[in-house]
């Protein structure tokens, strides 16, 4: 299924399909589902990524948002635009029905960040919320996070894709994002788009164009 600006996703998910996956570390009172098919494989992708950043003494890497209703995708345009200005805004968040948080299928990771609360108070940033305990809430990793470069290189082991990688912002319409994954179904598709370089939307019009053939 494929979900963007030109490909909008208009119907309401079944509640049945979705299942309560974690609640969010600053929002408290924000619960965070996804459907339920990816639950499994992102619970030890979950695991993974945090065993290996335990072994090196990185960050511990949390889910920040799963399944969206239209309401909360729109709140969230609203909210960047304040933060960042319309542009900027656009081209990081997806309108209502183009986001495929929509879909249950997209996830957003954040990192538990451990430093002191004098390091940040008085910096202007949206991104970074204090949880106490000299422990930060990143929203948003960068590209360079190891735990990121982890997910990167091993999430198609688990059916996840990095879904707006670098260098492919104007196939995609949107800037990179190195914290948002896609389950595109099973392990097998998500390696071989993985092992192929593509984007979503070249992996669905490759299977396109080979169906055209065979008709
Ligand atoms: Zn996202």
């Amino acid at each position: 299924m494929l979900v963007n600006k030109e490909n909008p996703f208009t119907r309401e998910i079944n509640n049945n399909d979705l299942v309560l996956f974690s609640k969010s570390l600053y929002e408290k009172s924000r619960q965070i589902y996804i459907e339920k098919r990816c639950a499994l494989y992102l619970r030890r992708m979950l695991n993974d990524v945090n065993e290996y950043s335990l072994k090196h003494g990185y960050n511990e890497v949390v889910l920040d948002e799963g399944f969206r209703t239209r309401e909360y995708q729109m709140e969230i345009m609203g909210y960047y635009k304040e933060a960042e200005g319309a542009q900027k805004a656009e081209a990081r968040v997806a309108p209502a029905d183009a986001s495929e948080h929509r879909t249950g299928l997209g996830v957003d990771f954040s990192l538990i960040i451990n430093a002191p609360r004098s390091l940040r108070e008085n910096a202007d940033d949206h991104l970074y919320h204090y949880l106490g305990n000299d422990r930060w809430y990143k929203v948003d990793p960068e590209e360079d996070d190891p735990e990121m470069k982890w997910l990167r290189d091993n999430s198609y082991k688990y059916g996840f894709i990095l879904r707006y990688p670098k260098g492919k912002e104007e196939v995609l319409g949107y800037m990179m994002e190195p914290w948002h994954f896609r389950f595109v179904g099973s392990p097998e598709v998500a390696k071989e788009i993985f092992d192929k370089g593509l984007t979503l939307e070249e992996y669905v019009n490759s299977k396109v164009k080979k169906l055209e053939r065979k008709f």
